[in-house]
This record gives C-alpha cells, structure tokens and sequence, in this order.
C-alpha cells in the first residue's frame, strides 16, 4: 500500500514525484490520462476506481500547492 499522507501534494500517477495540478495529476500525467480517454484505452471512471484520476470536485490544490508551483517546479528534485 502507499502512503497516502505522502502523496497528497504530488501527482496521483504511481512513483511520480511531480506537483498536482488537475485531477491529482501533474500536467504530463493529465495530457497521458487525456489521451488515454481520447484513445479508448481508459475511461474517466475506471482511472478514478483505479485511484489514477480524482473527481472533479476534488481537483483543486490545497493552499500550500499553489505557493509551490507559484514559486517553481519542485519537479526536478532537490537532491
Ligand atoms: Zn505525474
């Protein structure tokens, strides 16, 4: 099982360290997930049953993502 308390600022995509930015996603994993869907290889629902895609509802970036991506990607890793 994951982490979930570890996760919960970064993309939903398994082992990607990239800041959310819709759906749970980053923005690479959203356009993959849009071409998936596009494709018929995935459907919104069965992603969101898989945890690979949040509601819509649920899309928006608490307070603290936004002074992230506001201040740069954290994306290229710190180490
Ligand atoms: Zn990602």
């Amino acid at each position: 099982m994951r982490t979930d308390g570890d996760i919960r600022a970064h993309c939903v995509y398994p082992d990607c360290t990239n800041t959310r930015r819709t759906r749970g996603l980053c923005h690479q994993h959203y356009q993959t997930m849009r071409s998936y869907v596009r494709d018929g290889k995935a459907t919104e629902e069965d992603l969101q049953r898989r945890g690979l895609l949040l509601d819509k509802g649920t899309g928006g970036s608490p307070v603290h993502d936004h002074s992230a991506f506001l201040l740069g990607s954290d994306a290229q890793g710190e180490s």
